[in-house]
């Protein structure tokens, strides 16, 4: 069986870094809130081009926490409208609720599955006061537009780049683009911790500050609260493990490029259809998700022939019991998504013998 992402095989290319890591960590006696973190901060925010990372202890805090702040310092009030897409993973949506907030789904733009400039103009109400712009799979959404858009609208702009560590349009990467952008560390995405971890990046220093606060039971100071808080932090063996992998990240960038290049070359057949990339270079291909109309078929038929596909999403948000009151929405380019996608295997340790067999697959389904 080609599996979808052999994390075991990934990790120990770097077994021996990560056990240094470890240890130094283990002998330094230091477990939260120490130097391993303070030093990914630091590497992970210039790796992104911002001026300020805040280690979480997930991606949904990354989130959760941001929007938080933001009505601390009076940006955003209860009852605000968000702009989220409709076709997003349930975490994105699930941090505006928690805040009492509310979610204004949207649907995206049906080539990129991604939030579109022109989605989001046509969802404003005066309620409207920020944007989550979700960057799927590994490629970014319409920054430039979507920021134009929040300039002239006085919106705020929460990147969750849970997804797309390192992608970028005309250079600037995931991060840089939005008034803030929560990532996930979980193992499975393309920076991945050996356990959870996230991080707020924003170039908005007021911001940050009131994130790490609210992450550390609402204190700067042992023992005096300025906020009811949470605890969510990430901890210093995370983070030096994360340090490891951040060295490594841009190489398996380039190797899940030279994946999903190989799948764009030879990948013919006429029932599936190829995702859309607006730009080569841009692209960091966390997912390869091919759509057919027949998609759980081609799943069948894959998983006979040796290759483990997945889901992203079999259901949407406004499908899930979670949200019943969202059940009645129509949203046909969402609800098609997620009836007709499906994720090929992708990683860094996919062997060409490996990605051969997946196309040779993917061709002989009729
Ligand atoms: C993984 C993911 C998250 C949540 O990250 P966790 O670290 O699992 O909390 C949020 N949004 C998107 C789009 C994701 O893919």
């Amino acid at each position: 069986m080609i599996s979808f992402l052999d994390l075991k095989k990934l990790n120990a290319a770097y077994a021996s870094e990560l056990e240094e890591a470890c240890a130094r960590v283990i002998d330094s006696g230091w477990y939260i809130g120490g130097q391993e973190l303070s030093s990914f901060e630091r590497e992970f925010a210039d790796y992104c081009g911002a001026s300020n990372c805040v280690g979480v202890a997930n991606g949904l805090d990354a989130l959760t926490l941001t929007l938080r702040a933001w009505k601390e310092m009076g940006r955003l009030r209860e009852g605000d409208e968000v702009i989220v897409p409709a076709n997003t993973y349930i975490a994105s949506v699930l941090a505006i609720t928690e805040n009492r907030l509310v979610p204004v789904l949207v649907e995206p733009d049906p080539a990129t599955f991604n939030l579109s400039a022109a989605g989001v103009r046509a969802a404003l109400t005066e309620k409207t006061k920020a944007v989550i712009a979700v960057h799927l799979y590994g490629q970014l959404a319409d920054m430039p537009g979507i920021m134009d858009l929040a300039h002239e609208r006085d919106l705020l702009v929460l990147e969750d780049a849970a997804q797309s560590h390192g992608a970028s349009i005309d250079g600037q990467k995931a991060g840089a683009w939005g008034h803030a952008a929560g990532f996930s560390f979980y193992p499975g995405k393309n920076l991945g911790a050996l356990g959870d971890a996230g991080a707020l990046v924003t170039n908005d220093a007021e911001l940050a500050k009131v994130v790490r606060g609210l992450g550390n039971y609402g204190s700067y100071k042992k023992y005096e609260n300025q906020y009811q808080g949470v605890n969510s932090r990430l901890d210093e063996i995370q983070a030096a493990m994360l340090k490891v992998k951040l060295a490594h990240l841009d190489s398996e960038i380039a190797a899940r490029r030279q994946v999903a290049d190989a799948y764009r070359a030879g990948i013919n057949n006429a029932s599936i259809q190829l995702p859309a990339v607006a730009d080569e270079q841009a692209h960091v291909w966390h997912l390869f998700v091919v759509r057919c109309e027949r998609r759980d078929e081609l799943q069948k038929f894959l998983t006979e022939q040796g290759v483990q596909t997945l889901i992203h999403y079999p259901i949407p948000p406004h499908k899930q019991q979670a949200y019943a009151a969202y059940g009645s929405l129509s949203l046909p380019t969402t609800e098609t998504i997620h009836r007709e996608v499906l994720s090929l295997p992708i990683s860094p340790v996919m062997s060409d013998d490996e990605i051969a067999a997946v196309v040779r697959a993917v061709n002989a389904f009729s």
